[in-house]
């Protein structure tokens, strides 16, 4: 599964926020501490309480013993009953009684309502004390004469720290939510305002804002988060760096690109050209005249199909071929040599463009065989330019050899004929001119009729 995109990430519940977990660990670990010592100071009070009730009853054994002994002795039920109702108020006692050397109750008392433990009734603990009565004579002689129990509580002890216990208590709470929301406000400025800036930081950038403006803490200060921020400033101005590079390759790459394309198209047409071209002369080359002679010879067939003409008269249906050979040029290899010929050949070639009418198309045969291709143009006006062109060969001044002649062959399409036909004859023409004595225009016989075939 894909890893979601920084916009499709959910919004952080406050719950699940890091500032909230750090608070809730704080807390927790908080309210642990503040039970265990709220915990320990409420025992070690109640301990010091319950201390207290244990001296304040020893206190009264050395109080009131030796009183009770000498009541008891002296059978003064009067004096004990007192001093009883005396022990009974106070806030220590629950219950006080005498008991006799047989264990018979002589007197008892119990502790009024109000004395009674009341606050953590649960925690009543009801303990009590026997002292052992001892009268002495006047002689210092010991003579006992019965026991006396003291009934407390430790619930009393409790009565006696609990406004201490409500204040430890009161004061732990208060602490602790003070505390609270202390924590929440410094966590929340230190730590979940700046995560929550660095968040909708992060998901506003995008190619277009990246690196443009630096995210700003709005709390100051200089911890790890600060640091985070520089180093996302950083990375958000570096990744700003790569991108306009990026940008700039790619710009120059298109640059690149289209000059390439423009360079090979040019070097395609070039090569085009130089397929069609002859490489010595810059005229069209065998294969180029090939195919614009038959296309040439299928216009012209095609616009031809006159009835009962035997040739095509003058007009865009005529199509006539001439055929020009240098006379004698092995010579001029042999004597001038091959780079003589060929600038014979360039001359010979520049005279016949020179030469040549608005529509001709001129090519190189091959050797020293040119060809002209003349649409719109019957036998006659085809024999008249090369008549034309044979002067101009004649009297043109050529590289080295100085004057230099040249045979024609011209032949006229006749409806319905070949390339091939008609090159025959053209070439049948200048074979002519060639053995009548060269330097002159032969014309070809129109073809026999089972060649050309009038529609
Ligand atoms: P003719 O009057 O009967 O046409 O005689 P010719 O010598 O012109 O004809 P032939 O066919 O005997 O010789 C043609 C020569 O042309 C032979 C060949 O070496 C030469 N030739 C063909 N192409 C080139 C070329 O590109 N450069 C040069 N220098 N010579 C060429
Ligand atoms: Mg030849
Ligand atoms: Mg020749």
């Amino acid at each position: 599964m894909p890893a979601p995109f920084l916009h499709d990430l959910p919004e952080r519940r406050i719950g699940n926020s890091l500032a909230g977990r750090l608070l809730r660990v704080i807390f927790s670990c908080y309210l642990g501490v503040a039970i265990l010592v709220t915990g320990g100071q409420i025992v070690s009070e109640y301990r010091s309480a319950h201390h207290r009730l244990e001296t304040d009853i020893q206190a009264m054994e050395r109080t009131f013993g030796q009183g009770l002994a000498d009541a008891l002795w002296n059978f003064n039920s009067g004096v004990l009953h007192g001093i009883l109702r005396g022990m009974a108020e106070m806030p220590v006692v629950v219950g006080v009684e005498v008991r006799d050397e047989q264990g018979r109750v002589v007197e008892s008392a119990a502790a009024s309502q109000g004395a009674q433990p009341r606050w953590f009734s649960l925690f009543d603990k009801p303990f009590e004390r026997h002292f052992d009565l001892v009268y002495m004579d006047e002689a210092r002689r010991p003579h006992p004469v019965g026991r006396w129990t003291v009934r407390s509580n430790d619930g009393i002890a409790l009565d006696q720290v609990k406004d201490t216990l409500i204040v430890i208590l009161i004061n732990s709470v208060l602490k602790t939510l003070a505390l609270l929301a202390i924590f929440s406000v410094v966590v929340h400025r230190l730590v979940g305002r700046p995560l929550a800036e660095i968040s909708a930081f992060v998901k506003r950038l995008d190619a277009d804002n990246l690196g443009t403006r630096p995210l700003q803490l709005e709390a100051r200060g200089s911890h790890e988060l600060h640091l985070l921020v520089q180093v996302f400033n950083g990375m958000a101005a570096k990744l700003r760096r790569v991108f306009d590079d990026n940008a700039a390759l790619m710009r120059d790459l298109k640059e690149a690109n289209a000059t390439l394309q423009a360079r090979v198209e040019e070097r395609t047409r070039d090569l085009a050209h130089l397929a069609r071209t002859d490489q010595l002369t810059g005229l069209s080359n065998r294969r180029e005249l090939d195919e614009g002679l038959a296309r040439a010879v299928l216009r012209a067939s095609e616009g031809t199909a006159r009835p009962g003409s035997g040739t095509a008269g003058e007009g865009d249906a005529a199509l006539s071929l001439v055929l020009a050979d240098i006379d004698h040029f092995k010579s001029i290899n042999d004597r001038y040599g091959h780079a003589a010929g060929d600038a014979v050949l360039v001359a010979f070639a520049d005279v016949l463009r020179a030469g040549l009418r608005g529509g001709d198309a001129l090519g190189r045969w091959g050797g020293e065989e040119f060809m002209i291709l003349c649409p719109g143009t019957a036998l006659e006006g085809a024999r008249a330019l090369a008549e034309r062109l044979r002067r101009h060969v004649a009297e043109a001044e050529m590289p080295a050899v100085g004057r230099q002649t040249c045979s024609f062959g011209v032949a006229e399409l006749c409806p319905g004929e070949t390339v091939d036909g008609l090159l025959l004859r053209a070439d049948a023409a200048l074979y002519a001119a060639k053995h009548r004595g060269r330097n002159r225009v032969e014309a070809a016989k129109p073809p026999p009729l089972d060649r050309c075939t009038a529609a």
